[in-house]
């Protein structure tokens, strides 16, 4: 039977949350995945640990998100470690200095650390790892004649593995020790989060797009510290064919999670969704279903109304259809 789920943002009033979660528990979902951002982390520690509690209490499973961490995960929100960190930022290849933090940076990766140990402080016992990327330059089309990271330890490193100098023009060994860098960071997040007893999900970029860092989707996929694999395939935003894009993410997810013996997720575009073309989400539920990934979540609540920067056009019609493709498949 598949589990449908919800990211669930933009309110840190717990009585108001619990409100909407015992409303969303009606229509039948299951899991909710909170974002846990370094404000957050910062600000709301009690307050999210109240949360947690709340939804456990209502029989959800609790996924929390480092929701634009560091600026190497996916998310709109800032990071107060960079403001207060500048020195640890990835460097590109002009020598400029960039809004993502180094993913070799020791001091990210041990703040990294007191964030994961916060999680389970909280209650949480399952990290979502949301999208993980090196710096993503904007327009898109400047990668790969600009890349990350060329800072002092990253040409340390290059240089160790490579024996010479890190180039200034991308080539094959760049691409090479970035997904090295991306690998390490997250064998060595996963692993300290699963010592202490949370579970690892991890979601992809769709396409393998390069310029995260990630060559391939299978080398994270066999870390035995990873128990559920999946991705977004986000069509409207990439503007491609739901049952295609869809479709091929669900291909690939679902044959890496059988090989690895992994779980698997799906994530549906619920927010930017164009005014005329709302019902392509129940294609995109439909082809999931069909893959045999088990976890439908939806990208977010009520057509994401309440953020403006990526409102559906008619957010009540997109969470209508989402609500009754549930109640179907649950009555
Ligand atoms: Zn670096």
């Amino acid at each position: 039977m598949v589990k449908y789920g919800f990211s669930y943002f933009g309110n840190r009033i717990p009585k108001y949350v619990k409100k909407d979660l015992l409303d969303f528990k009606k229509i039948g979902f299951e899991i909710v995945l909170h974002t846990f951002s370094e404000n957050d982390f910062l600000f709301y520690k009690d307050t999210m640990k109240r949360i947690v509690s709340d939804s456990k209490e209502l029989g959800y499973e609790v996924w929390l998100d480092p929701w634009g961490y560091g600026g190497i995960f996916g998310g709109e929100a800032f990071s107060g470690f960079l403001q207060n960190n500048i020195e640890e930022s990835q460097i590109s290849n002009k020598e400029e200095r960039l809004g993502s933090v180094c993913l070799n940076s020791e001091k990210f990766r041990n703040y990294m650390k007191e964030w994961i140990k916060s999680c389970k402080a909280i209650g949480a016992d399952k990290i979502f790892w949301d999208e993980p990327h090196f710096y993503i330059f904007e327009p898109y089309n400047r990668y790969p004649e600009e890349f990350s990271c060329r800072c002092d330890t990253c040409k340390k490193n290059f240089y160790k593995i490579f024996n010479y100098e890190m180039p200034t023009k991308f080539n094959e060994d760049i691409k090479t020790y970035r997904n090295i860098v991306i690998n390490d960071f997250l064998k060595e997040m996963t692993n300290f989060a699963k010592g202490l007893g949370i579970d690892n999900i991890i979601c992809f970029v769709p396409e393998e797009a390069y310029e995260t860092g990630i060559n391939n989707y299978e080398q994270i996929s066999s870390l035995k510290t990873i128990s559920n694999i999946g991705s977004d395939p986000y069509w409207y935003g990439w503007n491609k064919n739901v049952q295609e894009f869809v479709g091929k993410s669900c291909n690939e997810i679902k044959s890496l999670s059988i090989k690895y013996n992994k779980d698997s997720h799906m994530w549906i575009q619920s927010f930017k969704v164009p005014e005329g073309r709302e019902n392509e989400i129940e294609d995109a539920v439909i082809k999931i279903k069909e893959s045999g990934i088990e976890n439908i979540l939806f990208w977010g609540i009520r057509g994401c109304e309440h953020i403006s920067s990526i409102s559906s056009d008619n957010p009540e019609k997109v969470w209508n259809i989402i609500t009754q493709i549930i109640k179907k498949d649950k009555n």
